[in-house]
This record gives structure tokens, C-alpha cells and sequence, in this order.
């Protein structure tokens, strides 16, 4: 059965098709035709990332998928959150979002983070239904790495001492916050299938 996971995101898709990619065709915006930009604009990443499953859902007819990202640091009251991707302007530049996030916690020692994902998956259920993945960890003093992307360079997971961006894909799959939300929307895939 096919399965939209909204995003082109080609890292993302290689993550989610091999996670649940057994029972499901997953496809990409771009497979389904859908060129346009996907509505986001929710306080929260529960709310973006039903926003954009129930865009697709709606005008293409096709179950669909969507997460929403963000990293909560808990001395600056859970920012950047929602607005990571563009917590330094709309240009969504990484290397802009670190630089600011590093010069707002300098004089913090206390450096504790996490990373939040939500799925929402849409057209497969009565209702709505959305996946957390968490992962707990600290914002480093400076960039460590060069692999990954966003805030990877800055942020090490709790009972590890490198950061995401030091360490390779695999090992960034198997702990990351977007994996952790994926494994348990398969787990909730594998329940409908098994029902049919
Ligand atoms: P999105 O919702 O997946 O597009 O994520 C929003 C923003 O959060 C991205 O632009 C990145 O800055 C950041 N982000 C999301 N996932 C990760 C990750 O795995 N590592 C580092 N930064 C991430």
C-alpha cells in the first residue's frame, strides 16, 4: 500500500523506507507530484506536522505522513522549538541558528537539551494519529564534527560523549529522536496491517 511521508528530504526518506518500507510503498512529495510549499505555520510541532499530512491527504487523495522537528533547550524556556529551522531568520541557515545559539547560552553552564519529533499520520485511521520521539542530551561549548546537518554539531545525547555531527549516519539512525517516532509509527503500521 502506498504511504506519502511528506518531505524531500532525501535523508529522511532513506531513514523512514527502511524502518517501515516492508509493508508500505513510501513515496515522496515529489513521486505524488506535490510541488508546493506545505502549510506550517502552527505554534507547535504537533500542529505543523498535522498541517502538512492533512495538506496532502486532502488535495492528493494519498495517506500521508509528516513530521515536525525542533530542539528545546531548557534554559531558554524550550527555544528554539518550533522555530529551529529559523530561530536566526528566515533564510533557515544552520551555521546562523548555531552562532546564535551559542552566543544566547554563553554565559549558561547548565546546557541541557532535547531533541523533539512528532509524526502525525493521516487517511489510515478514524482519527489523526501522532508519534513522539525524544532524545535527552546538552548543547556543547563549541561545533564538534561535520556530519549530520542542523544542530548537530552542537548537540551530544545523553550517555554519549560525541555529538550527532562526530558520529556516522548508522549510529545517528539508531539513537536519533526522528527514529525513535518512526519506529513507533511502524509499530502502529504493523498493527493495521496485521488487521487486514
Ligand atoms: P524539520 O522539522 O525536520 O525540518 O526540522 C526543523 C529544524 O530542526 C531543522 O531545520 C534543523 O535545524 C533542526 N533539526 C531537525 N532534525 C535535526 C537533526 O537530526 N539534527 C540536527 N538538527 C535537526
Amino acid at each position: 500500500m502506498k504511504l506519502c511521508f511528506a518531505t524531500n528530504n532525501k535523508h529522511k526518506l532513506a531513514e523512514a523506507k527502511d524502518i517501515v518500507g516492508k509493508d508500505f510503498q513510501i513515496v515522496s512529495l515529489e513521486e505524488i507530484n506535490c510541488f508546493e510549499e506545505l502549510p506550517e505555520t502552527s505554534p507547535t510541532l504537533e500542529g505543523n506536522s498535522l498541517q502538512k499530512a492533512e495538506f496532502v491527504f486532502n488535495k492528493f487523495g494519498v495517506a500521508c505522513f509528516a513530521d515536525d522537528t525542533g530542539l528545546e533547550v531548557e534554559v531558554l524556556d524550550g527555544e528554539p522549538g518550533v522555530l529551529s529551522a529559523r530561530y536566526a531568520g528566515e533564510q533557515k541557515d544552520s551555521n546562523e541558528n548555531i552562532d546564535l545559539l551559542l552566543k544566547r547560552l554563553h554565559h549558561f553552564p547548565h546546557r541541557t537539551a532535547k531533541f523533539r519529533t512528532v509524526i502525525t499520520l493521516v487517511g489510515l485511521d478514524p482519527a489523526p494519529m501522532s508519534f513522539e520521539g525524544i532524545v535527552q542530551g546538552r548543547i556543547t561549548q563549541e561545533r564538534k564534527g561535520s556530519s549530520g546537518f542542523g544542530y548537530d554539531p552542537v548537540f551530544i545525547p545523553d550517555g554519549h560523549t560525541k555529538t550527532y555531527a562526530e558520529m556516522s549516519l548508522q549510529e545517528k539512525s539508531l539513537l536519533s529522536h526522528r527514529a525513535l517516532a518512526v519506529r513507533k509509527l511502524e509499530a502502529h503500521l504493523k498493527t493495521l496491517s496485521s488487521a487486514h
